[in-house]
């Protein structure tokens, strides 16, 4: 579905991959940069982009952290 790739914010549309300068095709979203899978055309983020998932990236390794804290002690509690 390409709905995805799009955010709906009332009546505003937000793009939320990036589109190739080269082919215009949709690009792939990696933590420092975004590249395009069709002609290789790569586009680094800027600053203010990377701090921003590396704080989303944090929030993902915190709830791990929490849910191996969970089997743990489901674990424990078996033994
Ligand atoms: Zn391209």
């Amino acid at each position: 579905m390409v709905y995805k790739y799009y955010k709906i914010d009332g009546d505003k549309i937000t793009l939320l991959k990036r589109k190739c300068l080269r082919c215009n095709s949709l690009m792939a979203d990696h933590y420092d940069r975004y590249a395009c899978g069709k002609c290789g055309y790569t586009a680094f983020k800027t600053k203010e982009e990377k701090t921003k998932a590396k704080t989303k990236a944090k929030t993902k390794a915190k709830t791990k952290a929490k849910t191996k804290a969970k089997t743990k002690a489901k674990k424990a509690k078996k033994e």
